[in-house]
């Protein structure tokens, strides 16, 4: 059944994927300003996210939060979402069709914030905004041109935070990445962009 209602960025009503809706308490849109310099994409809701409908709320979250707030920045001064949007059960992975279901929502948030730069949280978000296969460890840090939904966008490539929690060596380069982030955009301190340096 497609089913889908929407209101900005926000997916008001969708049931395109069976199995999320029956494992989903609720739609888990993005968080954040509508102009955000600086958008975080990440995979799935978790259980966390799902009981209280917001992206990146759980542990992983604490180690977003943490590595924003060292590199000078709020929560509240990002965009961040998911690849989809709904809570896969068991916390598996979201499926191929689930995250073709649900790209046109994130392409859609992604063209309305028009971010300086997208940070993909881990490894399938990786995959789908840059559209190949992503080493995400040895890229992590790195800053690359895609094309999405048609349009040049600037994606730095970075770890999942909960990487950060199943070993703790890859803590440092999921800080790096984001302090590099908020350099770039210079949006830590109220510097300017260094995005057309790289
Ligand atoms: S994951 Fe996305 S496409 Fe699938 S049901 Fe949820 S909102 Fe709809």
């Amino acid at each position: 059944m497609v089913d889908t209602d929407t209101d900005g960025a926000d997916v008001c009503a969708c049931e395109q994927c069976p199995a999320l809706v029956e494992s989903r308490s609720r739609i888990v849109n993005g968080v954040g300003p509508e102009d955000a310099a600086l958008l975080f994409v990440g995979e799935a809701p978790g259980a966390t996210e799902d009981e209280r409908g917001e992206p990146f709320v759980g542990r992983s979250g604490t180690v977003l939060d943490d590595a924003l707030r060292d590199a000078g920045l709020d929560r509240s001064d990002v965009r961040i979402t998911n690849c989809v949007r709904c809570r896969p059960p068991e916390n598996r992975d979201p499926r191929a069709a689930e995250l073709d279901n649900c790209a046109s929502f994130l392409d859609r948030e992604i063209g309305r914030v028009d971010p300086d730069l997208v940070v993909t949280l881990g490894k399938v978000p990786g995959e789908r905004l840059l559209d190949r296969e992503v080493a995400v460890t040895r890229e992590a840090g790195s800053v690359v041109d895609a094309r999405i939904d048609g349009q040049g966008r600037r994606v730095l490539v970075c770890l999942h935070p909960a990487a950060t929690l199943y070993d703790g060596s890859q803590r440092d380069a999921f800080e790096e990445a984001i302090a590099t982030a908020a350099d770039l955009v210079g949006v830590a301190g109220g510097g300017q962009s260094r995005l057309e340096e790289y």
